[in-house]
């Protein structure tokens, strides 16, 4: 496989498909992916094909045939060529970000003056260190 950038972010400026050596740029690729896992013959393998559109399809159509081969005679009957193995994307609009600022203005009480230096003295004593060494 050729790329130039992490083809998992689908970054890849430059790409060769690996089917029949078509150069590409973009997102003008499909992939074949697997990483088996536990219990499986091939646990511990990672497969990646990139393909370019025409081979990914002829892919996909020959995954499609044999999927209607293994349930000829059963109910599932043969895949929609339009649906087979496709998955549909909805996009999901994130609600506005709540308003923090001012969320609480006329709800507390008045602010004290010394608003900005609550604890100022024991900050500094911590910082400077205390005479008093009691509490460590
Ligand atoms: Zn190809």
């Amino acid at each position: 496989m050729t790329t130039t950038s992490d083809p998992a972010r689908g970054e890849a400026r430059g790409w060769c498909c690996e089917v029949c050596g078509a150069e590409g740029t973009g997102r003008q690729f499909g992939t074949l992916h697997a990483h088996w896992g536990e219990g499986s013959q091939h646990a511990g393998e990672q497969y990646r094909l990139r393909l370019c559109e025409l081979c990914f399809f002829q892919t996909l159509a020959h995954l499609r045939r044999e999927h209607d081969v293994q349930h000829l005679f059963d109910d599932e009957g043969m895949a929609d060529p339009e649906r087979f193995g496709r998955i549909e994307v909805t996009t999901v609009e994130e609600p506005a970000a709540a308003k923090r600022v001012g969320m609480l203005r006329d709800q507390l009480g008045p602010i004290p003056e010394d608003f900005d230096a609550l604890g100022s003295d024991e900050i500094r004593q911590r910082f400077e260190g205390s005479e008093d060494t009691s509490e460590d």
